[in-house]
């Protein structure tokens, strides 16, 4: 019945958006403090194409939803009339010297890559006690290669495809943890692509706190100051911006990064926990970085079989001028297969590790309309896209028109990366998540929510994120309700 409790969120990104609509739901009164000029965080769309060509809004953080049972993105999605896609294309797999498979080498090595992440995630769940640290993926693949009776080429070929695993989580297969790959596995059901881009989710998502919410745009914070819930006296958060301006908050929840928290833990004080100081540093983050390249046509589909008109296509060069190790492989999709009205001519490059690394100090002195900029990504991608059924390096529907690639790691408050991910040498992988979870709300009054703090389905995720303001939400709302 008194004054409303004033909550400060630090981030607009789904967690911190989801978190106010929750806090706000519940009577609180909201102020959210986002660093960049829009909300949406590591969710934003780009436009891109050349002076001549319109080529649409096209998603530069995720594009998937993963998982859709008890995922609350599918009814978002539908409700916010979002078209998504479950991407279902045949599947393309170029060996180390730039030559497709045929059709029935790339089934049987495809099928081993699926059935040994299966079985990867299986053994994580039930023996993690009895994993060590230091085992990678990369060593169980190899170590259920040799269960098989496959041919030493057959072999190779698997081992190469394994390497795409390093697509899905943005760092090379053999620093993937086995004893935690578990914490990978997300929702059960199917993926989907969010063909129309995850603007409509967003908005959707947004609509409460933009509603009912005070949000500061371009205030990046510097310093959280914690009260001393333990003194007895009804102290508040103090939170300092960059430009100086003091905000003084009930509690606080900051949904910054696990990358920022790993490179700004000074920005806390009292000091952080030493627990939650060795949880941050212990969850690794990932880099992975998108490529989306236009094209005039879709060269790549101009016949009619399925197998040479691939959907899904992962390449493993070893022709490409590139340092020794590590290598230089590609996981690309074709967006002229997404529903008719999202369908493009361009194809979407997954990069990551050092391959991401190179990409982004390229191109990071130029701007994207810029001649440099295109030939940089043009000569990277050659080696690739020229491999494709149909392509004929004469004919101008074979020339990108356009090119547009991420630079998260250059980004710091994207935490100079793509999202948490679980690499070898991790020992106490859940027990981190849940110090982070934990925070210093019940201290201090700073908890913290985002998609490091997931649950463990959700980790690295956009549902996860939403999810983790939604349970700090009401993890807030529980702990004042029990104090009153
Ligand atoms: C390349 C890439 C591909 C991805 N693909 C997928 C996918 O297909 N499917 C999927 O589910 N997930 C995917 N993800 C992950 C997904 O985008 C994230 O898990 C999710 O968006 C994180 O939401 P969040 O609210 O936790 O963090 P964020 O969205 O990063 O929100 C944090 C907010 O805090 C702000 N902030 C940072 N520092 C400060 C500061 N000092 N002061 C004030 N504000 C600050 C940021 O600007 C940001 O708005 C991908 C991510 C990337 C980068």
């Amino acid at each position: 019945m008194g004054k409303p409790l004033h909550v400060g969120i630090i981030g607009a990104g789904l967690a911190g958006l989801r978190c106010a609509d929750v806090l706000l739901q519940s009577g609180m009164k909201v102020t959210i403090l986002e660093a960049r000029d829009r909300i949406g965080g590591r969710v934003c769309q780009s436009n891109v194409g050349g002076a001549s060509v319109d080529l649409g809004a096209h998603p530069s953080g995720p594009n998937w939803i993963h998982g859709t049972q008890n995922n609350p993105l599918v009814e978002i999605s539908e409700r916010s009339n979002t078209i998504t896609d479950s991407w279902d294309g045949p599947q393309a797999t170029f060996d180390t010297a730039g030559k497709q498979l045929g059709p029935a080498l790339c089934t049987k090595v495809a099928d081993f890559m699926w059935m040994t992440i299966d079985r990867a995630f299986t053994l994580s769940q039930k023996d993690t006690a009895n994993i060590p640290p230091s085992k990678s993926l990369l060593d169980f693949f190899k170590e259920e290669l040799e269960k098989t009776g496959f041919s030493q080429l057959e072999k190779d070929a698997c081992l190469e495809l394994s390497k795409m695993w390093g697509g899905y989580i943005g760092s090379p297969i053999e620093r993937q943890s086995l004893k935690f790959f578990y914490l990978e596995e997300c929702l059960e059901g199917t993926n989907l692509f969010v063909a129309s881009t995850y603007k409509n989710i967003l908005q959707y998502i947004a609509k409460p706190a933009l509603e009912g919410a005070d949000i500061h745009l371009n205030e990046p914070v510097v310093a959280v100051d914690g009260k001393n819930r333990s003194s007895g006296t009804d102290s508040q958060v103090l939170v300092r911006t960059s430009a100086g301006k003091k905000y003084l908050f009930d509690e606080v929840v900051a949904t910054f990064p696990l990358g920022w928290l790993k490179r700004n833990k000074a920005a806390f004080s009292p000091p952080i926990p030493q627990r939650l100081s060795e949880a941050i540093d212990n969850i690794s983050y990932g880099q992975l970085e998108k490529i989306y390249v236009n094209f005039p046509a879709t060269f790549w589909r101009n016949t009619d079989t399925p197998v040479t008109s691939p959907s899904f296509i992962f390449f493993s060069p070893t022709y490409v001028d590139h340092p020794p190790s590590p290598y230089w492989n590609q996981d690309c999709f074709s967006l002229a297969d997404l529903p008719q009205s999202c369908a493009h001519p361009a194809l979407l490059f997954y990069t990551y590790g050092a391959c991401a690394e190179h990409v982004v100090s390229k191109i990071s002195p130029y701007s994207p309309d810029s001649e440099e900029y295109y030939n940089i990504l043009h000569d990277f991608l050659h080696p690739y896209f020229s491999r494709l059924p149909g392509y004929d390096a004469q004919s101008p529907l074979c020339r990108p028109t356009s090119f547009l690639a991420t630079k998260w790691q250059s980004d710091s408050f994207a935490g100079n990366g793509s999202y948490s991910n679980f690499q070898v040498g991790l020992a106490n992988g859940l027990a981190d998540i849940e110090t982070m979870r934990e925070g210093m709300g019940a201290d201090r009054g700073i908890w913290l929510a985002g998609e490091h703090t997931a649950p463990v389905v959700g980790l690295g995720t956009t549902t996860g994120a939403y999810w983790s303001g939604e349970e700090v939400a009401k993890r807030i709302c529980d702990t004042l309700s029990k104090k009153n």
